[in-house]
This record gives C-alpha cells, structure tokens and sequence, in this order.
C-alpha cells in the first residue's frame, strides 16, 4: 500500500523524465473520477490542457471515451486489481494513435483506493507494423488462394513464411511431411523444424534467399516423431509491388530419390564403368543377390531383355556347375571387400551356353555395410575359344591327335592318386617302332608322318575305358593301362596291340610292314611318380630293342 507523497523530484521526473502519457485520477466519494495530474507527455499527445486538472471525465472529453473510461476505472475499483487495456485515439495532429494502458490503484492507510495510476504505453509503431502484416498475409492468402490447386497438389512441401521466417501456412505435403498438423506449425520461425546441425546453414541459406541468391540447399527436417528428413530446400521469394513481403519455402522429400541414387550412383566411378563398358553389361545385385539393375546391353549380348531378368531369381540362366563359384566368390568379396573375378556358363537365349566373365566390384554405404555388387559381365565365348585351341595344342599332338606327353603326364599322373584310394593299379607301356629312320630315309618325312599317324590310330582302337595312349615324340607311343589287376591282364593287351600292328599300314599307296618293341612296367609301389615309371618303361623298352626288336621287356623293378 502506497500513498502518493511527490517530491518536486519524483514529480519532475513523471512530469519531463517519463515519455509514457501518465494521468492520475482521484478517485472521489460515489466513485467520481477526477484528473488530479498528468505529465508533459499528455499535453503533448492529447487536447488535454492543465485547467483539465479537477474535472471529470465527462467534462473534458467526448461522451463515448468519458462512459469507456469511467467503466474501466470502475473495474480497478471493485477488482482491486490492476487492469490494462488497449485502445486507440487520434492525436493533436489528427494521428490515430494506439495505446495500451495500465491502471493501478493505490490505497491509503485504511485500506481505500484514493487513486488510480494511468500508464499510457504508445503501442502505435507496434500496432501498425502488425496490422501491415497481416494485411500482408491477407494478400498472401489472396495470392496463395490464385494458386492454390497448384500449391495443394504440390508434391513438394511449401510452408509459406513471412519475412522473418515465421511459417504462416502450408500446403498438405508441409503437413504430411512434418507431421505436425497447421496450428503446430503456424507463427513458428521454419529453424525450429530443421535438425539442430543444420539450423546455422538453414539460417543462412534463408539470410542469401533473402539477398536473392536462390538456390537448392541440403537440409534435414526434422519431423514430430523426431525423424530427420532429408530435403532439398529453396526460399521463393514472394514479392507485392516489387516488395519481398515472404517467402514460400519449397522442401522437396530427397529420401526415395536418394535411396534410389545410393543405388544406382553409388560414386562416379560406377558411371564411369558403365560409359567405358557399353558392350558389356552391367549388373546390380543386393546383399541377398537380388538383381537390382541389368544394363540395356543385356539384350544384345545375352539375348534377354534386362527388365526381364530383374524379376528372376538370382543367377538367372547360369550354369549349375558354376553358381557354388560364383556364389562363393560374391561373398567372399562383399565380406572382405575385394573384387572377383569369375568365369562362367550363361544359357544365351539364342546362342545356348557362351562363356561370360564376371568381374564384381563390391560398394558399401555410408554405414561401411555392404550395399550391392557392381558386376560388369562380358561375352568371353571367342576368347574361350581361342582359348580351348591353345588348351588343344598344349595337350594334343598335332600329327596323331592323340594326347601328349604333357597330357598324359598329368592325366596318369591324376589316375596315379585315384588308384590310390582305390588300390587299382596301374601299368605304363612304351613303345617304338623298330627302324623307323629306314621310312623317313627310303620315302621320305611325309610318308614316315603317314606311318606315324596310322601307328597313332591303331594304337588308340585299342584302348578302353580309362586306358589312353599318347604320342611321346618321334615313333614313341606310350599306353597307360588303369584298373590292372594282373600281370596275364597286361600281356593280353600287349598280345592285341601286336596284333593291331601286324596289319601293313599304307600310306600313299605304299604298304609298310612294322614292329614294335615295348617297354612295360606295372605293379608301381607306393609313393613312386609318373615320371619314374617311364623312366623305367623307357629302359625297359631299350632293354628289349637290345634284346630283340618286335620284342617286348617287362620291368617289374
Ligand atoms: P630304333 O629301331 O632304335 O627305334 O631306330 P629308329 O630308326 O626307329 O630310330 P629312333 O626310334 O631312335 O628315332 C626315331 C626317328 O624318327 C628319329 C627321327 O628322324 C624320326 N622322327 C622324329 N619325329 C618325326 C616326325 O614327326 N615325323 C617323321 N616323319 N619322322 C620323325
Ligand atoms: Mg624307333
């Protein structure tokens, strides 16, 4: 409780100190309101004049203001409250002006409100500035209202902001991309519904929007659930009479088109495969071998259109000898990030199985989990080809076609190890034709080529089963005879392989009578090679032509 006890000081102060308009008004018996004081700030604004001090309200202004301000002073009487109100009132100068006012009331020692204090703030420029606003966004509305198909339908998020980025509105997308529903979002700054760490950027992206610089910024929305949204986000500006009055913020959902970038892009250099790469065919495959992508090339290398393929189950059209490979190899470099390379059996549409070859790039996310594959594919069937005939020539003689030394080698040597599981045996023969030099010599290289060749036949009808004979060089011929289980076993295919050769052997109209001397070893004991056994077929062999020719020598040792 207070009482107004004014020094000149305090007095001077509310008089000239004091810019608010500030009235006190003695409150008299039956609630009769008199001016008992205002300061310098009431003269200035108001028709108020000094000799106002001692009336009534009614005395000295209009009816309307007089019963108005009699019921709020009247208010702060029965309420004992403090009370504000706003209100508006034209100036000396004929401005509307606009005011919000505090009354207080201030009591004596026996508790009874002898005055009421009038504070009179000047809300004018606060008052216009909001009014202009909102006749700003009327014309907004209007605006937005001339679009409105276009903004609603818009698929893109576009909240409409004033100047200061406070949203104002926004069309169904805004609503269904943030979660929020309208009231939530309106008169919030746009900031607030970006993620923390990108607030800095969002702020000055909106700041050069401002300055007119328009561009697509990377911004994460964060939506009412909490989840970051990644958008791409432009500031429209929205112009009334050349005047930027706010903007539409267009925040265009990138999650879907990123995913499907992250897949497809997954780095430059994966376009880069794919330019350099326009014969082969470029393949995506996911974690679980889902096909993701098949390049257009598809169709003409494989046959089958790549849309076609991307529906079928993994390692479509693929050799069933060849997936376990293949298959290990995708893990095992989706694992340990590395690239594969394979080569395998595709059934082309037209063409039946070709060799293709695989190389396999494994591409992780940003997480470091593997992503997918990039496999770029190609047809290797003429390569393979090329390669069957060098494969051919490295193992078949060319003269007899029947296999060579190498061949022979490595394929007795195979059957060596599997008779060891199996306790088959084996036997190796040598043979060479006896005074074969006498043809060359008498008939020259190309009938002793003749001889050589139908020698080479002969020997080869006599084999069965596993058995194979091969042409070491010269007229040297080897047989190696698989699953022998006796010494009289091997003597009968010597006895047919004699007889074989007891026939004259023509060659361009000449007969030729031949013999043979062979060398043979069997019975080989653990541990012992290939080449020690023809070693021992060899000596064998010269043991007999020592002997006798058309002879055979069997080393047992
Ligand atoms: P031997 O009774 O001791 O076996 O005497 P040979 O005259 O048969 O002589 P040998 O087996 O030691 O040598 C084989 C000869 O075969 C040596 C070479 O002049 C000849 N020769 C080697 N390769 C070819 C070939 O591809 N074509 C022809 N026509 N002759 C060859
Ligand atoms: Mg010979």
């Amino acid at each position: 409780m207070e009482k107004v006890t004014a020094s000149s000081f305090f007095m001077r102060i509310l008089m000239e100190g004091i810019k608010e308009m500030v009235f006190v008004v003695k409150v008299d018996e039956a609630d009769s309101f008199t001016y008992d004081f205002f300061n310098q700030a009431v003269l200035e604004k108001t028709g108020l004049t000094p000799d106002a001090i001692g009336k009534a309200f009614s005395e000295v202004c209009p009816e309307e203001m007089a019963n108005f301000l009699y019921e709020k002073y009247k208010e702060v009487i029965e309420t004992k409250k403090k009370t504000s109100y706003e209100d508006s009132f034209y100036s000396k100068e004929n401005r509307l002006l606009y005011s919000e006012t505090l009354l207080t009331p201030l009591y004596d020692e026996t508790g009874k409100c002898t005055h009421i204090v009038s504070l009179v703030k000047d809300i004018t420029n606060e008052k216009r500035a909001k009014l202009e606003s909102a006749k700003i966004h009327d014309r907004l509305a209007e605006r937005s209202a001339s679009y409105q198909s276009l903004f609603d339908s818009n698929a893109s998020a576009i909240f409409t902001l004033d100047f200061n980025g406070r949203i104002m509105g926004g069309n169904s997308a805004s609503l269904e991309l943030s979660g929020y529903v309208r009231e939530e979002l309106l008169e919030e700054n746009f900031v607030r519904f970006v993620s923390v760490e990108d607030q800095n950027r969002a702020k000055e992206h909106f700041q050069l929007s401002k300055l007119g610089e328009i561009k697509d910024e990377r911004l994460q929305i964060a939506n009412k659930s909490g989840q970051l949204i990644s958008c791409l986000v432009k500031f429209i500006a929205i112009k009334v009479k050349g005047t930027i009055t706010g903007f539409y913020m267009v925040a265009k959902n990138m999650t879907e088109l990123d995913e499907i970038s992250r897949l497809y892009k997954a780095g430059e250099e994966n376009f880069q495969i794919i330019a350099e790469n326009v014969h082969d065919v470029i393949v995506l495959m996911d974690e679980h071998r889902q096909y993701l992508y098949i390049s257009p090339s598809s169709e003409n290398i494989f046959g089958f259109k790549a849309d076609s393929v991307l529906q079928k189950k993994d390692y479509y059209q693929i050799h069933a000898d060849d997936i376990h490979r293949v298959g290990d190899s995708f893990d095992h470099a989706a694992k340990n990030s590395t690239t594969f390379r394979e080569q395998l059996r595709l059934l082309h549409k037209n063409r039946g199985w070709i060799w293709i070859e695989v190389a396999g790039t494994p591409v992780f996310g940003k997480d470091n989990k593997f992503n997918h594959m990039v496999i770029v594919a190609r047809d290797i069937s003429i390569q393979k080809e090329y390669e069957n005939q060098l494969k051919h020539f490295a193992y078949i003689d060319a003269l007899t076609e029947l296999p060579n030394r190498r061949y022979f080698q490595e394929y007795a040597t195979e059957r060596l190890e599997m008779g060891k599981e199996s306790r088959k045996k084996l036997a190796l023969l040598i043979l060479d034709i006896d005074d074969f030099k006498q043809i060359n010599d008498q008939w020259g290289h190309e009938v002793g080529d003749g001889v050589i060749q139908q020698f080479g036949q002969r020997l080869n009808r006599c084999m069965h089963g596993q058995d194979i004979a091969a042409r070491l060089g010269g007229d040297e011929f080897i047989v190696l005879l698989t699953e022998v289980e006796s010494e009289e076993q091997v003597t009968k295919i010597t006895d047919v392989i004699y007889q074989a050769m007891k026939m004259p052997i023509s060659v361009q109209e000449l007969s030729f009578e031949i013999s043979i001397s062979m060398g043979i070893t069997m019975a080989p004991e653990e541990g012992i090679s290939i080449s020690t056994m023809m070693k021992r077929a060899d000596l064998a062999m010269y043991k007999a032509k020592r002997q006798e020719k058309n002879s055979f020598h069997v080393s047992l040792a």
